[in-house]
């Protein structure tokens, strides 16, 4: 098979394989075929993955920050190094573009570790005077071990992204992948130990949701990071809840992205092409609720229309594709009964629709119109290439009905106007906005969701309140005080 890991697990630095575990097959989505199998870890490989974690921790929290960020900073070398191959791997697991996964993916992820790896040396705590002469010093301590659980859409990103702020910390941890895609991570955790990791830092699992819900409960792991759907975030943070453990939760979205009539249409379509068909609609930040103002509306769309009829269709491996497939079978069924939905609600269809007349799960990127705020296209994450265009009038107006939803990941604003967009985001209840773009999310800036769109975030300085905690030293100079 062509992209067979060497075993399904890593585990205290090595490929591990047990196949009394429930087998996976991989599946490439451009073509159905089956290019990997692996097995999900039985609780013998869940307690052996965290055991490992466990007893490697308090050596690598050990180590100076310097020496820990040297390692990661090595791993992103590497990364770099590899991305050709890499981004073909990801290619094959996700169905997503080589276009696209040569620089977004396993770059984003060396990115992070980049990052991390000079921020582990720089990670202090302060010293904070008091009166008397006494005074109270913070240390920044790892929280322990870590549990990541990762979506399909960006595997190789996702489990950089969750181990570079963990272990530049101090902290060991258990990534279990998506199970729809669990190749890239194991590759992440064989550089990471070829750049220098000790063995047991970080740890790969595979398995279904039971094996995630395993890890989480388990009471040796203290923190939990899931990037998944919001049904699984509430079962998670709940679980968690159950023993104080902190949590990371990256979840869905049905972001607005507002195109008011004095902004520059051709931008406006990029930012809602990037923000609606980028890795085929599968990302959680994407705008798919495009409210567009009344008097652009209709030049909005010819234009739309016509850029997204001329999207490159084909093999993802092909580097002149530059839209594939989704990344199942199920997942093609679920958006098709959404555009069904769409249509029989009321929506204008402006172009697509339907299945790809081809082998793999090819959807037409589709664009309805006349979308109205009750329909279920606009209240519901679809997570396909299916963007909702909605027509409005006025600022307040719009601002309103962007806020109208439980989500909270992201929003955009197209303008010409600089104090109207400053307005607008001010406004927007959002964990991350863009002025004149759309999906960029550079290391350097915090990312992650209000309301049922997530708690935490994740990139910059910002992950580091969420994978360390404080503790405060007080120091008397004087006498003690006692009334008795
Ligand atoms: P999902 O919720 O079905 O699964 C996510 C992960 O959780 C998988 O690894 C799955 O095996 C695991 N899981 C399932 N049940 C579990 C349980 N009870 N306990 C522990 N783990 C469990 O999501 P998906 O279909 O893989 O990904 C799509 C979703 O992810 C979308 O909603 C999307 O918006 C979201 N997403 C969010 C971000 C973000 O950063 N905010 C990024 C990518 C994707």
């Amino acid at each position: 098979m062509k992209a067979q890991p060497q075993a399904s697990h890593f585990v205290n630095g090595a490929y591990v394989e047990d196949t009394s575990g429930t087998p996976i097959d991989v599946i490439y989505p451009a073509t159905g075929e089956v290019i990997a199998k692996v097995y999900a870890a039985t609780p013998a490989m869940v307690d052996q993955a965290l055991a490992s974690a466990k007893a490697a921790q308090g050596e690598w929290a050990a180590m100076s920050g310097t020496e820990r960020g040297r390692v990661l900073r090595r791993a992103a070398d590497i990364i770099r190094a590899r991305n050709r191959d890499l981004s073909v791997l990801e290619t094959l697991d996700t169905g997503k573009p080589l276009q696209e996964t040569l620089v977004a993916d396993a770059t984003s992820g060396a990115d992070a570790l980049e990052y991390f790896g000079g921020l582990a040396g720089a990670l202090t705590g302060e010293h904070i005077q008091l009166g008397g002469g006494d005074f109270v010093y913070t240390v920044r301590e790892a929280l322990g071990v870590c549990v990541g659980i990762g979506a399909w859409n960006y595997p190789t990103q996702i489990a950089c992204w969750k181990a570079s702020p963990a272990l530049a910390c101090g902290n060991a941890m258990v990534f279990k992948p998506s199970e729809t895609t669990p190749l890239g991570a194991l590759k992440v955790a064989e550089i990471l130990h070829e750049a220098g990791l000790p063995a047991g830092v970080f740890n790969v699992v595979q398995g279904m949701g039971e094996v995630g819900a395993s890890l989480v409960t388990d009471p040796r792991v203290a923190k939990v990071s899931l990037t998944g759907s919001v049904p699984t975030g509430q079962k998670v943070y709940a679980a968690a809840a159950a023993e104080m453990k902190h949590v990371t939760m990256e979840l869905g979205g049905k972001s607005p992205m507002i195109v008011f009539d004095d902004a520059d249409i051709e931008d406006a379509v990029g930012g809602a092409i990037l923000g609606n068909f980028y890795s085929s609609g599968q990302v959680c930040s994407n705008g798919t609720r495009v409210f567009v103002q009344k008097g652009i509306k209709e030049a909005f769309l010819a234009r739309l229309k016509a850029r997204v009829e001329a999207a490159v269709i084909g093999d993802p491996l092909d580097e002149a594709t530059n839209f594939g497939p989704l990344v199942s079978e199920g997942q093609l069924g679920i958006v098709q009964r959404y555009i069904d939905k769409g249509v029989a609600e009321g929506a204008r269809l402006v172009t697509g629709g339907g299945r790809v007349d081809r082998e793999g799960f090819y959807l037409w990127p589709t664009v309805l119109a006349d979308v109205t705020d009750d329909m279920t296209v606009a209240r519901e994450e679809i997570f396909g290439p299916v963007m909702s265009v909605l027509e409005f009038e006025t600022e307040e107006e719009v601002i309103r009905r962007a806020n109208d939803t439980a989500y909270g990941l992201s929003g955009g604003v197209f303008t010409g106007n600089l104090t109207r967009a400053h307005r607008v985001v001010a406004a927007l209840q959002a964990g991350t906005c863009w002025i004149n773009t759309y999906n960029l999310a550079p290391v350097e800036a915090p990312f992650g969701g209000t309301k049922m769109s997530g708690v935490g975030r994740e990139n910059s300085k910002a992950a580091i309140e969420y994978y360390s905690q404080l503790k405060s030293v007080y120091v008397a100079m004087g006498p003690v005080d006692a009334p008795f």
